[in-house]
């Protein structure tokens, strides 16, 4: 059953299996959790490839369960997608993100930038250019250093609809990145239909850039087609030297994964960008 949000009683039975159960215990506390603050952004460095500095970072959810202790997105964003959390919750994360932008302003890290991943949700309902409009209007930060990201995968549920979107976002001077790129669609068409600064290619290709050709030549390929259609390209989940350098000699301008800084709370990443070097 889907939760009808707060208040919603949930039934435990012995015959349930774990997975089930967890995802209930997960799911009764999710609306709670909002208010209680269990929620906190961790901080993933993106690097230049080029000399290696800090430009940025990615902002990751986690939740600090009462229970389970640390609970990873990849547990609780569907059952928010699915529950409609993902909406205050989506809130929630870009105040916190255009607060941070302001902090750094103010202290000496106004070079930096910083992505937010939207939700399917949030994409295509109709309250995220108004918010976006309050949040830039009171927090006076420079847009061009709020980068969204959307997956491939939410994008396409509605082309049109992500179009028009997109356009309304980088007519804001937002940035606009492409996530898990290559792993939703089949066609690249969309490219050309959607305006767009960045794409981040997958982790699922950059993984085996080093043992498997054929994910060697899909790298390369989406790095030369993005640069082709003037888009800069981020790749993700880099964790060995090796894969470094394929990607740096394909031109990739930046990267982010484990080689460089896990994700980390937020003073650590920052004590991480004023060394200026990531890892
Ligand atoms: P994503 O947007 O593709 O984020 C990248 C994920 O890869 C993160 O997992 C990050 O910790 C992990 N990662 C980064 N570098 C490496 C590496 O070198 N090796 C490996 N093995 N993993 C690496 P995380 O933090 O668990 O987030 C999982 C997903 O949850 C994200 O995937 C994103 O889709 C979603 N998510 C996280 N935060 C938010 C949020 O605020 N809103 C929404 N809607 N979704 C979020
Ligand atoms: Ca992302
Ligand atoms: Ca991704
Ligand atoms: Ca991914």
């Amino acid at each position: 059953a889907k939760s009808q949000g707060r208040g919603n009683f949930q039934f435990f039975s012995p015959s349930m299996n774990a997975a089930t159960h967890e995802r209930l215990l997960l799911e009764s506390r999710l609306w709670q959790a909002l208010e209680q603050n269990e929620f906190e952004l961790y901080l993933q460095a993106q690097v230049e490839l080029e000399g290696g500095g800090v430009i940025g970072a990615e902002a990751l959810l986690r939740w600090h369960h009462p229970e389970l202790g640390m609970v990873g997105p990849d547990r609780f964003i569907p059952i928010a997608e699915e529950s409609g959390l993902i909406l205050p919750l989506g809130d929630w994360v870009l105040r916190r993100a255009v607060e941070r932008l302001q902090l750094w302003r103010d202290g000496g890290l106004g070079h930096l930038r910083l992505a937010v991943n939207l939700s399917a949700r949030q994409c295509h309902g109709s309250a995220l250019l108004p918010q976006l409009d309050r949040l830039l209007a009171e927090s006076g930060i420079n847009p061009a250093l709020l980068e969204l990201e959307i997956t491939e995968s939410a994008a396409m549920q509605d082309p049109e609809h992500s179009r028009k979107l997109l356009r309304e976002l980088r007519s804001r001077g937002l940035k606009v990145a492409i996530d898990d790129f290559g792993t939703g669609y089949s066609s690249l068409s969309y490219l050309k239909l959607f305006e767009l600064d960045r794409i981040k290619i997958d982790r699922g290709f950059v993984k085996d850039i080093e043992t498997d050709p054929n994910d060697a030549v899909i790298v390369a390929a989406t790095i030369a087609l993005a640069h082709s259609l003037g888009l800069a390209v981020v790749a993700e989940g880099v964790e060995t030297a090796a894969q470094r350098e394929f990607l740096r000699s394909k031109g990739c301008e930046e990267a982010q994964g484990y080689l460089f800084a896990r994700p980390v709370p937020v003073e650590q990443f920052e004590a991480l960008a004023r060394a200026g070097m990531a890892g």
